[in-house]
């Protein structure tokens, strides 16, 4: 048997969930194809000697618009790629009730072979290629950051957006995951590693489902491997550590991993890769990364990218629950391999959710001009307080000034994006899971995940009669 590339994986997993429903002839087949890939080649000059690059911008479903999906830059990129993401945007999207289609982009590059000033030439001459299709527009086109992409290409891609469209009242909309000061949103860079640590938080409030992997209690103290500390990684693996308690004995990176059974301190280890480019040199490194991703742990959480876990190491695989924090780690035959032997997977189109929910706030904020919490905050002290004055006059005492700063205080921007974020997660696990539940043929949580997008955009695609 052989491993089924990443596009004919996530496929191979729609067509599993829609072989469980009754969709009207032929709609499964349209919601499943890529609706268009773009593919371009445009000229940089750099070093004085003109660069060629390749990018892609694939549209997964239109049912909903903008479209959305980040840009990637790595040296691996390829239409195959772009596409598997871009359907899996869809899924997403409607999983978690985030009113767009989905899209991905992708440009063929080692973001470490270049300077930021040139990467920013590189990302500014991209967006006008794209921009140039409405392939980044505000209500038809919106990308976000994927992996080799952060806050600054964000920042120049909505830079340059707005230079070629100077008169476009919204064109701080046409990109998510921008720097706060230039139009982004309190808590975006870390929301796919906060939507994990509060995805895993649900899944340890569901005693049954945490029984049947055969794990207990809640997440305090409990083993985690992590693939790849970047910014999806970095983030779920310092949260899940510092405010829940969990132990990080390995982390699994490019060039070595770190294993310590005594528990990784994950800033210390971060601002390593920061200074030398890699996890080499830090305490606990070896270079067995292939062993180390097979070393026994309570959850495994694959953050760096797709096919990782396949038929060669499936059975290897020495845990109890892993966490789709990448999108498509795990190959569809090494899915099926991984069930049979009793390892509950949570699956990327909702653990790495949060990124895009995120996105949405900001592109709602962008779209609104303000700040959340802005009306709101004083009032809502306001009343606080005179609830709390009228508490302390009726029984006579008075509350500390810590409790009554911490219950008259409204809610700021990065409060309201953490409460949207940690509801969007809570409700799609809980509605995954019942509807797990719900039917013996729906086999897991990845098949009743992709169930509930799939019955959303059905919803979608008939409203508008399609
Ligand atoms: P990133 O570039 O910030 O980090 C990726 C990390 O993986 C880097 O530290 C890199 O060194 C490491 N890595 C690369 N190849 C590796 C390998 N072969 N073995 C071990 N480590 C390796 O990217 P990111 O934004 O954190 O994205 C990671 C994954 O999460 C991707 O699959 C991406 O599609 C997915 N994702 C990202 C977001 C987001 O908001 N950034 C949202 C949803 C899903």
């Amino acid at each position: 048997m052989k491993d089924s590339g990443f596009l004919a994986s996530v496929d191979a997993m729609y067509d599993r969930a829609a072989a469980l429903m009754n969709l009207p002839s032929g709609l499964a087949h349209q919601i499943k194809t890529v609706n268009s890939t773009y593919k371009v080649s445009f000229g940089v000059r750099l070093r004085d000697q003109m660069f060629t690059f390749t990018g892609f911008r694939s549209v997964h479903s239109e049912h909903l618009e903008p479209v959305k999906g980040g840009i990637r830059f790595a040296p691996t990129v390829n239409q195959e790629e772009v596409e598997a993401l871009a359907a899996l945007m869809s899924y997403k999207c409607a999983l978690v009730d985030v009113p767009f289609g989905g899209a991905k982009g992708g440009l063929l590059i080692d973001p470490k072979n270049w300077e930021k000033s040139e990467l920013e030439k590189i990302t500014r001459k991209f967006t006008q290629e794209l921009a140039k299709r409405d392939l980044i527009h505000p209500s038809q086109n919106v990308p976000a950051p994927d992996m080799g992409t952060g806050e600054s290409e964000m920042a120049w891609i909505a830079d340059e957006y707005r230079k070629l469209y100077p008169t476009e009242l919204n064109a701080l909309a046409c990109v998510t995951g921008k720097p706060v000061s230039k139009g982004g949103i309190q808590g975006r860079t870390e929301a796919t590693g906060r939507g994990i640590q509060y995805a895993i938080r649900e899944f340890f409030r569901h005693s049954d489902d945490v029984k049947s992997t055969g794990l207990s209690g809640t997440i305090e103290g409990k083993t985690i491997s992590i693939q790849g500390l970047g910014n999806v990684g970095y983030h779920a693996a310092a949260f899940l550590s510092q405010e829940d308690g969990a132990k990080i004995t390995s982390v699994i990176e490019r060039d070595g991993s770190i294993v310590d059974n005594k528990g990784i301190n994950i800033k210390a280890l971060h601002s390593h890769m920061k200074e030398t480019g890699g996890v080499s040199g830090f305490n606990g490194f070896t270079n067995k990364s292939k062993e180390t991703l097979e070393r026994q742990c309570d959850i495994l959480i694959p953050a760096a990218l797709e096919s990782v876990i396949n038929l060669s190491n499936a059975n290897k695989i020495k845990t109890k629950l892993i966490v789709e924090a990448a999108n498509g780690p795990i190959t569809f035959e090494a899915d099926d391999l991984l069930r049979r032997k009793g390892i509950t997977i949570i699956p990327d189109l909702y653990a790495n959710a949060g990124g895009v929910t995120v996105s949405y706030f900001e592109w709602v904020k962008n779209l609104t001009h303000m700040r959340f919490g802005r009306m709101q905050r004083r009032e809502t002290e306001h009343r606080n307080s005179l609830l709390i004055n009228s508490i302390e006059n009726i029984t006579g005492k008075k509350f500390s000034k810590k409790v009554r700063s911490n219950i008259t205080e409204g809610p700021k921007e990065i409060d309201l994006v953490r409460s949207g974020l940690d509801d969007t997660m809570r409700e799609a696990y809980i509605v995954i899971s019942s509807k797990r539940k719900s039917d013996p043929r729906i086999i897991d949580l990845r098949t009743a995940a992709m169930i509930t997008a799939l019955e959303k955009i059905t919803q979608s695609y008939l409203s508008s009669g399609l």
